[in-house]
C-alpha cells in the first residue's frame, strides 16, 4: 500500500499545471487519485467531527484529543461565549443581511471596533466577515500595479493571494531575513510606493517575524508596515495583544490585522490602523463593500471572547506553559519540532508519504493533529502541525505524547 500511495500523493502535483481544452478535465483526474486514496483510508482532510469540545472531539464515534485547532484559548465552548452568540442572535437575528456599507452595518460592530482598536493599541478598527477578506481588502484599497509589495516568503495565502488581486509588484524575501528584505527594498524601482505585510506569527512554524528589525527597515526605506496577527492575538504579549504588543512596538507598526477564527472563538477578522486610513479602507476595500457582513452570533462571540481575554490574561500564559511541555516532550523523544515560540508546533518529517502514515497512526491512537504537505508548505518539507490550547490538561499532554513515541517507534522515525 505504501508503495502507491506513495505514487498517489506524487501524482497530484501535476494536476495544478495541465492546460487542457475543458476546465473540466482535471477534476475526473484528480477523482481519480483522491478516490484511490479514500479507498486506502488515508485521505485526511475534510474530516468531519461528530462533536467539539474544544480539548477533546468525538471522531467516527470515537474521542480523540484534539491538537489540531486554532482555538488557542479553548474560549468556542466557554459557556459565556456560547451565550453571548445565542443572546445577540434573540436581539438581532441570524443575520445583518447586507454589506456593511448598506444596511448591514448594527450599532455591536461599531462597539466592538472601538473595543479592539483600544485592545491593540490603535485609533481605529474595522471589521471583516472573514480574516482572508480582512488582508484582502487592506491591500486591494491601497496598494495597485504601482506599488512594491515586500512579502516573506512563509506568508498566509491570504496576503499571497491580495497582492496577486492588486496586481503589486510582488518580491518574496527569505523567511525571517530582514538582510534579504534590505537588499529588495534597495533594488525596488524608486517611484513605486512600498508596503511590506509579514506575518506576526506564522502559521506553520509557530515562530515570530523579527519585528523590530522589519519596522527599522519599513521607516528606513519609507516603507508602510502591515502585520497579520492571526495567530499572534491572545498568544503574544503579557495580556495577548498580539505581535506589535509584545515587542512594544504597537502604536509604530501602521496597520495590524487579526482573526477572530482563532483565540477569539469565532469567525471574521479586523484590521486597525489610524482613523483615516481605516476610514478609506472602509471605502474602498471591495472585499468589505462586496460582502455581506459577519453575523451578529459571530460578532458577538468574538467580542465576548475579548472581554474574557481581558479579565483573565492567565490564560495566555498557560497557552504558552502547555506548548513548552509539548515542545520539550517531542524534543526529548528525538522529533524535530523547529523554532516555535507559540502554540504552532511544526513536527518536521520531510518525507509526505511518512507524514501521512504517522497521522493516520496518531488518529487511531486517540490523536488528532494536522498532516501538512506541499504545496501548503515547501517540496520534502511535510510535515504535523500540532497546535495546543490553554484548557489541555496535563492528562491530555501526556496521553498525546505517549502515542507519540508508540507511533514514531513503530514506524522507525524516532
Ligand atoms: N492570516 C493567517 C496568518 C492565517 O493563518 C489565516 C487563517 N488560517 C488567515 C489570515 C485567514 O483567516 P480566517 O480563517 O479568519 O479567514
Amino acid at each position: 500500500m505504501n508503495n502507491a500511495l506513495d505514487q498517489l500523493i506524487s501524482d497530484r502535483h501535476h494536476l495544478e499545471n495541465t492546460s487542457d481544452s475543458d476546465v473540466f478535465s482535471k477534476t475526473k483526474e484528480f477523482q481519480k487519485i483522491v478516490g484511490s486514496v479514500r479507498e486506502m483510508g488515508m485521505y485526511p482532510y475534510f474530516q468531519a467531527l461528530e462533536c467539539n469540545l474544544g480539548s477533546e472531539a468525538i471522531i467516527k464515534g470515537k474521542k480523540v484529543i484534539m491538537l489540531g485547532s486554532n482555538n488557542y484559548l479553548g474560549l468556542t465552548t466557554d459557556p459565556r461565549v456560547r451565550e453571548a452568540a445565542i443572546d445577540a442572535i434573540r436581539k438581532y437575528g441570524t443575520s445583518a443581511t447586507g454589506s456593511r456599507l448598506l444596511n448591514g452595518t448594527l450599532e455591536i460592530h461599531e462597539t466592538f471596533e472601538r473595543e479592539i482598536a483600544d485592545f491593540l493599541g490603535k485609533e481605529a478598527a474595522l471589521v471583516f466577515t472573514t480574516g482572508y477578506q480582512v488582508n484582502i481588502g487592506i491591500i486591494s484599497a491601497l496598494a495597485n500595479e504601482n506599488t512594491s509589495a515586500f512579502l516573506d516568503k512563509l506568508n498566509h495565502a491570504s496576503l499571497q493571494d491580495a497582492v496577486k488581486m492588486a496586481g503589486c509588484n510582488t518580491h518574496y524575501f527569505k523567511h525571517n531575513n530582514p538582510e534579504d528584505l534590505e537588499r529588495l527594498l534597495q533594488a525596488a524601482p524608486k517611484h513605486q510606493a512600498k508596503l511590506i505585510a509579514i506575518d506576526g506569527v506564522f502559521s506553520m512554524e509557530g515562530d515570530i517575524t523579527p519585528l523590530p528589525k522589519m519596522l527599522a527597515l519599513a521607516k528606513k526605506h519609507n516603507a508602510r508596515l502591515l502585520i497579520d496577527d492571526a495567530h499572534g492575538l491572545g498568544i503574544l504579549g503579557k495580556r495577548g495583544e498580539g505581535t506589535a504588543g509584545h515587542f512594544g512596538l504597537s502604536k509604530e507598526v501602521d496597520l495590524i490585522m487579526a482573526t477572530f477564527s482563532k483565540s477569539l472563538a469565532s469567525t471574521g477578522g479586523c484590521v486597525a490602523g489610524d482613523f483615516e486610513v481605516i476610514d478609506y479602507i472602509k471605502h474602498f476595500g471591495r472585499s468589505m463593500i462586496f460582502s455581506a457582513s459577519i453575523t451578529p452570533a459571530n460578532l458577538a462571540a468574538a467580542s465576548e471572547s475579548l472581554k474574557i481575554l481581558r479579565a483573565e490574561p492567565e490564560r495566555v500564559l498557560q497557552a504558552a506553559k502547555n506548548a513548552q511541555s509539548i515542545v520539550q516532550g517531542l524534543s526529548a523523544m528525538g522529533w524535530k519540532v523547529g523554532n516555535t515560540e507559540t502554540p504552532i508546533v511544526p513536527v518536521h518529517i520531510g518525507n509526505d508519504l511518512y507524514t501521512m502514515l504517522l497521522w493516520k497512526e496518531l488518529l487511531e491512537e486517540g490523536v488528532y493533529v494536522n498532516p501538512i504537505l506541499y504545496p501548503a508548505v515547501g517540496k520534502d518539507k511535510a510535515m504535523l502541525r500540532v497546535s495546543t490550547m490553554s484548557t489541555h490538561t496535563k492528562d491530555h499532554l501526556s496521553f498525546a505524547l505517549d502515542k507519540f513515541h508508540k507511533v514514531g517507534k513503530k514506524l522507525e522515525l524516532i
